[in-house]
């Protein structure tokens, strides 16, 4: 019996490679984890075991033939269902798109599978990934395999929750305002943020444009700088994808850190205060990793970005009114669900629009409608715009002074399921420390940093454009000086799949 793969890229790589598994077995035994765990969880939306293993068998015939294996050989993923894939059932979480099969793969996905991962299948999200707990599914809320009572983060959180429960060794995800490294704090696993361009969004499914990413969750920093070089680089169907070279995130992990100039800004403190509190918790397992990074070398310097208060307000508007364009293609005609036997085209239209969509996506294109209508536009969008530009500024100045600003990821630790659903400006807070990096379109990565009140907690560090590599580095060597965290406990046994 093949062990469930709790285990890094690395090793999924050098097992197949010397014969000790084989990529198949790997697949197999990661369904075998996923029959197990998805009743609880509710991770896994659509499995794709033919796709699975007619890629597990391809890197199966390059081991027997002893031939050099590509850099993610064997190595089973779990795809947010907003990416694009072809013949396989792409919901983004929303009875709109319940059947709907794309025609092609996004290109993370493409990229994925030619550097040899083996997609198992296609993993629950909030609703055209908005939302901060999962909660706004339409196909009911994921569960946090650390605490299943409580939600795994949102948008992302299928991705960081079969992370965290062995349910494939990394993911992709999609991060507008924080959902790869929100769940990726809530769930106990590494998430990356990376500069806006750095990879296509080719295949993704729009919701804010200028604000999306495609992202990797994973087990640890390396596992990370894996998935970034395979998906990272310029993409002739994104026209905003960057034209940039792709530096070896894996070799580069071990410059050392030593002399990096952390800057802690005194607002990310000060302004979880005023919004409801940065938890305890929370606090002192930031400020630990903040001590151990001094420790080893490096300089904590205090820092300001003014901004900071407005962000969330600012990150609202854009978003909710880039969504309320994006999602105007969603009417009964060239997509997914139509309503059966409305008496007009006016009628379908309505009637499509009020059953495919959930409360929170209803509620956004609402907002985001106003926002850009013709008496307001100057009032709300443009002045959002305008707030973007000095939140960007703030970073400017701030990468002037330090090489990597450190916070934390959340408020609090994962929060428990219904707690918050009924209050959506209190939802949107938790998303505070967030959707900065977003609206400034930096890098950005999440890592735990210990327990609070035996749930994860999610460190920050952000970067300057395109200083990806920098990030990686230093969680990376932070991962050594924190030692492991996790599995979650019901999913800690060698093999273990979490049944009781
Ligand atoms: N929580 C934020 C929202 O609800 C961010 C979502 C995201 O990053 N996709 O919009």
């Amino acid at each position: 019996m093949t062990e469930l793969p709790l285990l890094s890229v690395e090793i999924v790589r050098r097992r197949i490679a010397e014969r000790q598994t084989t990529a198949t077995a790997l697949a197999e035994a990661c369904f075998g984890a996923i029959a197990a765990a998805n009743p609880r969880l509710n991770v896994y939306l659509t499995l794709s075991p033919e796709r699975a293993r007619a890629q597990a068998e391809k890197i199966d015939r390059l081991a027997d033939r002893g031939l050099p294996l590509p850099p993610l050989a064997g190595v089973p993923v779990a795809v947010k269902d907003v990416l694009s894939t072809r013949g396989l059932r792409t919901t983004c979480g929303s009875r709109m798109l319940e059947n709907y099969l794309p025609q092609y793969d996004a290109t993370a996905v493409e990229r994925l599978e030619a550097a040899g991962a083996v997609i198992l299948g296609k993993v629950n999200c909030d609703e055209f990934a908005m939302g901060s707990s999962n909660e706004n599914s339409a196909y009911g809320p994921v569960r946090n395999p650390w605490d299943t009572e409580r939600v795994p983060g949102g948008s992302s959180g299928g991705s960081a929750a079969a992370v965290a429960a062995g349910l494939g060794v990394a993911a992709l995800g999609s991060d507008t305002g924080g959902s790869i490294r929100q769940p990726a704090a809530f769930c106990g696993v590494v998430g990356l943020l990376p500069t806006y361009g750095r990879v296509s969004r080719f295949g993704l499914v729009a919701f804010g444009s200028s604000l999306d990413h495609v992202g990797p969750l994973a087990r640890s920093a390396k596992d990370a700088a894996y998935l970034l070089a395979a998906i990272a680089g310029a993409d002739p169907k994104d026209a905003t994808s960057a034209d940039v070279p792709v530096p070896d995130y894996v070799a580069e992990l071990e410059q050392p850190i030593a002399g990096l100039k952390i800057g802690i800004p005194r607002e990310a403190f000060a302004a979880a205060g005023e919004t409801g509190g940065l938890d305890a918790g929370v606090n002192a397992a930031v400020r630990g990793a903040l001590d151990a990074l001094e420790r080893a070398g490096c300089q904590l310097v205090e820092i300001r970005l003014p901004h900071t208060e407005y962000a969330t307000a600012t990150y609202y508007l854009i978003a909710t009114a880039e969504a309320s364009a994006n999602l105007a293609r969603y009417d009964g005609v060239r997509y997914g669900f139509r309503a059966p036997e409305a008496e007009s085209l006016r009628a379908m239209y309505r009637q499509t629009r009020d059953h495919g969509f959930g409360a929170e996506v209803k509620r956004r294109i609402l907002l985001g409608t106003y926002a850009l209508s013709a008496g307001y536009y100057d009032a709300y969008y443009r002045r959002a715009q305008r707030v973007r530009a000095r939140i960007a500024e703030d970073y400017r100045q701030a990468f002037q002074q330090v090489d990597v600003i450190a916070m934390p990821t959340t408020p609090t630790p994962a929060f428990r399921i219904g707690e918050r659903i009924e209050d959506p400006l209190r939802m949107y807070l938790n998303d505070i420390y967030t959707v900065s990096a977003d609206l400034a379109g930096v890098p950005a990565i999440s890592l735990p940093c210990g327990l609070a009140g035996g749930l994860p907690v999610g460190v920050q560090f952000t970067g300057n454009y395109f200083a990806e590599s920098l990030l990686l580095r230093l969680a990376h060597h932070y991962e050594r000086l924190r030692g492991p965290i996790g599995p979650p406990p019901a999913f800690a046994t060698p093999g273990g799949n979490g049944a009781q």
